[in-house]
């Protein structure tokens, strides 16, 4: 039996054993390969399929740029719209291996990928992510209802991950979503940050008194929704807000 950490909660055991029962040793991506529960049962091979977020980007909102540019700039997107957070970073691209990871994590409950999942942010984020520049992780927060239908919010479970491998503490209380919005993904860009406007709240403005927070969450795509959060805490009282997500959709 593998040593288990000293970090690992009674949680990630279960899982792990659980996992390992279920789907003894074999990737749960491609089906044929051999991985474990450390490796959050995505092989070798299906992990040489991710592609990392690598520059050029829009220095705001971190959007990959096919070609060479080599100076600071913003996207078309950012050019139109005032983001309230100073940048949003992605660790990879929102396709093939991690979008099949990301969706069956969230919506099928296939908690098993969470390691490979806060690996893929961990590694890409920890360089930027300084204590001594950040004062809080707050994960992007779901409708209370949503959450205990999904029994977890996958944002949560990221933010922990992060918050345990950089030394910046989490807070998964400031934050609350008291609108339900609809699905977003039949709405144009413009409706979408609209939509999202005032879903969120902080419930304890005195906590966020000049905070510097790091914003996570699975998927950045328009920004809709983490930039209705980042508006939320910066009106509380936050004095800079960044994004990390796992994947950056296009
Ligand atoms: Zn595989
Ligand atoms: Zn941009």
């Amino acid at each position: 039996m593998a040593v288990m950490t000293r970090s690992k909660t009674n949680w990630q055991d279960w899982l792990e054993a659980a996992a390992a029962l279920v789907y003894p040793g074999i990737c749960q991506i491609c089906r044929d390969q051999k991985s474990d529960a450390r490796e959050g049962f995505v092989c070798g091979n299906c992990r040489s399929q991710v592609q990392t977020v690598r520059p050029p980007f829009c220095s705001r909102c971190g959007l990959p740029h096919d070609g060479d540019i080599t100076s600071n700039y913003e996207c078309g997107n950012c050019l139109n719209q005032a983001f309230d957070f100073r940048y949003a970073r992605a660790a990879v691209i929102n396709k093939s291996v991690v979008q099949e990871a990301l969706r069956r994590f969230k919506y099928s409950g296939a908690v098993w990928f969470e390691p490979f999942l806060v690996e893929l942010l961990v590694n890409e984020s920890i360089s930027m992510l300084n204590p001594k520049d950040w004062d809080v992780i707050v994960p992007v927060p779901l409708h209370p209802v949503k959450q205990r239908t999904r029994g977890f919010n996958q944002a949560e479970i990221l933010g922990r991950g992060l918050s345990q491998a950089s030394g910046i503490k989490i807070n998964t209380t400031l934050l609350a979503r008291h609108l339900p919005t609809p699905t977003q993904t039949t709405l144009a860009r413009a409706a979408r940050l609209q939509n999202m406007q005032g879903a969120f709240r902080v419930k304890n403005v005195k906590r966020l008194d000049k905070q510097r927070v790091v914003l996570v969450d699975d998927i950045f795509t328009t920004g809709a929704t983490t930039n209705a959060c980042a508006k939320a805490l910066k009106a509380a009282g936050s004095a800079e807000v960044c994004v990390w997500t796992v994947a950056r959709g296009l």
